[in-house]
């Protein structure tokens, strides 16, 4: 039977990005002890407390239907926390509540793009963008964001983009940024906030790292003059409250676009379950001083690789100033990401993401995911930069 040609295409006849990590997952199956520093996930498990008011829910009998925009506590909770972090006034009628950050993507470009429109994105860029642009029937166009300007976005990169894609809808950006770490700058949200206005798209804002920041300050562009009526904000629980398996995250977007979103769930998710939502309801109501503990390893991690990396000349970071990844720059090797990591795992049984997994900017680096215990970590990082060393033709 002929399968769809959405389906059949949606890595873009291409790689998904995932090979090294397949190849690292295939080598611990044989029973090598492989280093991953690959994936985002936490090291810890979510929080016993979190899981507890799970269980709670659960055997007080909410594992029926639930609400399909979500729960009116949890969204009202969304909402609260959003407009005191941002002081756009929100109301749950701006939230929906989605099956994690991913779906809350494939929703947002749902509710922008019609198949065959323009979808722009920024490059580097979390690895799945491209298929879930794809997988709405949008035509997924990247925009370099280099290292030479520390992978902040330029105005005229986003706007040159739209005027050369008169279909296009809608621009991604990330930030805290997968894969860089990089914090968008007051300037470049300004320079995307103008290029989308000037350009009538849609902006489409992940921030689902937003309480993992290590310098400057976050700023939502949905904050920003006239953004919030062109801004929806996809927003999750994996990252900030270590629930990535619970599959719970939202859409923050204006009312009308809300109400489309929720003909779209009713028609596809039909919600998240209830004793997911209340537990979700329950870890927001724990306090900031909780996340900011969830967050805690990733910035003695990043602390420790920085003073292994201003040991050594080779290896170079943009210092990452949020989530939880650093990008290494290896060019000084001659190797472009794919052959170093490939290398690294073969000599050293270290699995770490290949640049080019996440697109054409970050050829020539590295992401490491700063996932695993300090002392591992630490030894682990060493060893890379050793590594890189003796790659270095004298
Ligand atoms: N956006 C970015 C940038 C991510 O890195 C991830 C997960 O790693 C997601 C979205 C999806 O998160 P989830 O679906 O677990 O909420």
């Amino acid at each position: 039977m002929q399968q769809s040609n959405r389906i059949s295409t949606l890595t873009g006849g291409g790689s998904d990005g995932w090979d090294l990590f397949v190849r690292a997952r295939g080598m611990i199956a044989t029973g090598i002890d492989v280093t991953e520093l690959t994936i985002g996930e936490h090291d810890i498990k979510t929080h016993e407390d979190i899981l507890d008011a799970m269980h709670a829910s659960a055997k007080g009998g909410r594992t029926g239907y639930s609400m399909v925009p979500g729960e009116d506590t949890l969204r009202d909770a969304v909402a609260a926390r959003t407009q005191a972090a941002t002081g756009v006034p929100t109301t749950r009628d701006n939230v929906l509540i989605t099956p994690g950050g991913q779906s809350a993507l494939f929703s947002s470009h749902t509710a922008a793009c019609d198949a065959g429109d323009t979808a722009l994105y920024i490059d580097p860029y979390y690895a799945t963008y491209p298929g879930m642009i794809r997988s709405v029937g949008a035509h997924p166009v990247s925009i370099p964001a280099s290292p030479e300007n520390d992978f902040q976005v330029r105005f005229e990169d986003i706007d040159a983009a739209a005027k050369a894609n008169p279909n296009a809808k809608s621009l991604l950006v990330n930030s805290p940024n997968n894969p860089t770490g990089v914090v968008y700058s007051r300037a470049t949200l300004d320079g995307i906030a103008r290029a989308c206005i000037d350009n009538d798209l849609w902006l489409i804002s992940d921030e689902v790292y937003n309480t993992q920041i290590w310098e400057g300050t976050h700023i939502s562009p949905r904050a920003l003059p006239d953004m919030a009526e062109r801004t929806m904000v996809v927003g999750s629980m994996s990252k900030s409250h270590a629930m990535t398996g619970s599959r719970v995250g939202w859409i923050i977007a204006p009312q009308d676009v809300v109400s489309n979103l929720i003909t779209l769930a009713t028609h596809t998710t039909y919600g998240v379950a209830g004793f997911i939502q209340d537990a979700a309801h329950y870890a927001l109501n724990i306090g900031a001083d909780f996340e900011d503990a969830v967050a805690e390893p990733f910035r003695r991690r990043r602390a420790l690789s920085l003073d292994i990396l201003a040991r050594q000349n080779v290896v170079r970071a943009v210092p990452p100033q949020g989530a939880m990844y650093m990008m290494l720059d290896i060019r000084a090797t001659g190797l472009s990401g794919e052959e170093f990591a490939n290398k690294l795992l073969d000599a050293h049984h270290i699995a770490v993401m290949p640049g080019e997994s996440f697109g054409k900017a970050a050829a020539g680096h590295i992401r490491v995911a700063m996932t695993i215990d300090d002392d591992r970590f630490a030894s682990a990082f060493e060893t890379l930069c050793d590594f890189a060393r003796s790659l270095v033709k004298r």
